[in-house]
């Protein structure tokens, strides 16, 4: 099976007192392994809401998801939990790397929650796949910001996972610094990795192949980006 998300119907309602936010109204989304897909969407269009569901953090009031084959609409939050350890990797805006810790322990963290005996060979791999191999005892302050996002998107890496997400990956980093993090996410994604980034940057976007736009909960175009930036 070549689809890693398959998602129909997707809606998901958020409750505040006796008031109803419709903040997904019935997602359809495929997308194939290989992809390099970005979302896009003005504030409070429901990017950050469609990630956290696609990233088995929240879970559809109503339709299908089936990620990497695994119908994951229906599990509980422990068997949610072992399929992000499993499957998915995550680049937040802010890094969020652990402060006293080298990057080589930062990188192994996921695989330390999976008891994995090789993790520390595997984490040295995966930061010499962002082109850090010469920084892996490092921490967080030693690095450049740039440094540490490909700190973070190693530890996204590093289980392996079938899909990459990646919420603002370059949000917090100036332009030049950003086009590096785009060239790490080309040779992952040439690499045949699976990614999917949210960002508001048209200049962003258009390093991914396909564009999938939100306004109030739904998808209104999804393209293949005909004039990429590689
Ligand atoms: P985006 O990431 O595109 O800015 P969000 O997914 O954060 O959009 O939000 C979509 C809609 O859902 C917005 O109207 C927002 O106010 C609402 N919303 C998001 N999170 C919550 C929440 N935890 N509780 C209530 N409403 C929420
Ligand atoms: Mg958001």
């Amino acid at each position: 099976m070549s689809e890693v998300i398959r998602i129909k119907g997707m809606t998901r309602t958020y409750t505040i007192g006796d008031i109803e936010v419709l903040a997904l109204r019935g997602i359809d989304l495929k997308v194939e392994r290989g992809e390099y897909v970005a979302v896009m969407g003005p504030s409070g269009s429901g990017k950050s809401t469609l990630m956290n569901l696609i990233g088995c953090l929240d879970k559809p009031t109503s339709g299908t998801y089936e990620l990497d084959g695994v119908d994951v609409s229906a599990l509980d939050d422990t068997a949610l939990a072992a399929v992000r350890l499993q499957k998915l990797g995550f680049i937040f805006q802010g890094f969020n790397l652990l402060a006293r810790t080298s990057a080589v322990r930062n990188v192994a963290l996921p695989l330390f929650y999976a008891g994995d005996p090789n993790r520390e060979k595997k984490a040295i791999a995966a930061l010499e796949e962002v082109g850090l191999g010469d920084r892996i005892s490092h921490r967080p302050n030693e690095l450049s910001g740039g440094q540490q996002q490909r700190v973070a998107i190693a530890r996204a890496l590093v289980n392996d996972p079938a899909l990459i997400l990646a919420d603002e990956p370059t949000g917090n980093l100036d332009s030049t610094t950003a086009e590096g993090i785009m060239a790490v996410f080309e040779r992952l994604n040439g690499g045949g990795r699976t990614v999917i980034m949210v960002t508001h940057d048209e200049n962003v976007a258009h390093h991914a192949k396909r564009i999938v736009r939100l306004l109030d909960g739904v998808v209104v175009s999804d393209d293949s980006v005909t004039n990429r930036t590689v």
